[in-house]
């Protein structure tokens, strides 16, 4: 007897895909938005908890798509601040990350949209294995759903941030249906989280034309983007694509998006110790954000085993804010979570991918 081989995964399927096949085992379209209440809403671990189903219909559910997630949890760390960390096994055995951070108002999830990276940062454990292949939308939802499930039963998800594995805007075409998707819900449910875009936020390593295609979307989700340098020369030092990009395109492209959506650009900046933390630094990132509608976010190194990076210290930080500020340009630390469980971008599959002896691709 063949072994029940699933080939899709429930999550891959939108509302409508889903309304299909309902309607293909002769069940009426209501049953498709029960489906997804039960996947979205009620964390339904499996079709026989879908309790207001037919049973025929919890059988076929379960024959077609074998569980309602997809991915396996291969790893499941917790932090002392209650960060969570889960590696997760997806169906052709890769593996991606996604972390649960809590604050006393805030659930946050940060997830992973590629296995692996192209971009090469050098500061950043994501690449150092190059990429392997975008993900699916299905794969991108269920991260979210699986640390959705870690949650207290009366607890729900306050904000996604896209900044987790990969690169986000090279994989637009399966991002942009899963947040639409985990965007949607609201008092007629068709599944989704039911949050507003606006508590989304997506971080990319800064390529213009996806920018501007982000911005024709239409939605106000938040844009970040890695900038890490006032100028081209350390900034091609630090994230190697941007020797074909350029920082003015960059923020051309992200002023854009401002007009296209009224959000507030981020602008993310990993503060290396005696390298990108000094004042000159800092004065000439503040001359090229001055009147700009933006904010940086500062983000004390993670410190990766491997690589020669080191913290800034707190004196050359706060001098870093001050110079901003002074500047009027609006500047935040970001909190470190997660530090005791490699919670930093890539640390854990990297880790784990070593462990299974994958050979170093870059
Ligand atoms: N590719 C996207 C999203 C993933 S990285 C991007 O470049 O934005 C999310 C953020 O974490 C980026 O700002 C990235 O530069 C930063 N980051 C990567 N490695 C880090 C490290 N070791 N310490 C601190 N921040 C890091």
């Amino acid at each position: 007897m063949l072994s029940s081989v699933t080939s899709r995964a429930l999550c891959d399927l939108s509302h409508v895909d889903l309304v299909a096949w309902c309607a293909a085992q002769g069940e009426p379209a209501y049953r498709a938005g029960q489906v997804r209440r039960w996947l979205f809403e009620k964390r339904a671990a499996s079709f026989d908890d879908m309790a207001d189903l037919p049973r025929a219909l919890r059988e076929a559910l379960a024959a077609e798509f074998g569980e309602p997630l997809a991915s396996r949890v291969v790893r499941h760390q917790v932090a002392r601040d209650r960060t969570e960390k889960l590696l997760l096994e997806l169906a052709d055995g890769s593996t991606v990350e996604c972390v649960l951070m809590r604050e006393p108002k805030r659930r946050t999830v940060c997830i992973s949209t590629q296995v692996g990276c192209a971009m090469g940062c050098v500061f950043c454990a994501s690449g150092l294995l190059g990429v392997k292949r975008n993900l699916t939308a299905g794969e991108i939802i269920e991260q979210v759903l699986r640390a959705d499930r870690l949650l207290d039963p009366g607890e729900r998800l306050t904000n996604v941030v896209v900044m987790g594995i990969g690169e986000p805007l090279a994989n637009l075409a399966n991002l942009l249906p899963a947040l639409e998707t985990l965007a949607s819900g609201g008092p007629q449910p068709r599944g989704g989280l039911g949050l507003s875009p606006r508590r989304f936020t997506v971080s990319t390593v800064g390529l213009p034309d996806k920018i501007r295609e982000f911005a024709e979307v239409g939605h106000p989700y938040n844009l970040a983007v890695s900038l890490h340098a006032p100028n081209d020369r350390l900034r091609t030092d630090l994230v190697p694509v941007n020797k074909n990009i350029g920082i003015a395109a960059i923020l051309d492209a992200a002023d854009h998006y401002f007009e296209k959506t009224g959000r507030r650009v981020t602008y993310e900046y990993v503060l290396l110790g005696g390298i990108n933390d000094g004042t000159r630094h800092a004065n000439e990132l503040a001359e090229r954000l001055r009147g700009r509608h933006a904010h940086v976010n500062l983000i004390p190194m993670n410190a990766v085993a491997e690589m020669p990076f080191r913290d800034p210290t707190p004196e050359r930080v706060r001098r870093f804010v001050e110079i901003l500020e002074a500047a009027g340009v609006a500047a935040t630390i970001r909190k470190r979570k997660g530090a005791d469980i490699d919670a930093a971008c890539g640390q854990l599959r990297l880790k784990s991918e070593r462990q299974n002896g994958e050979p170093v691709a870059r």
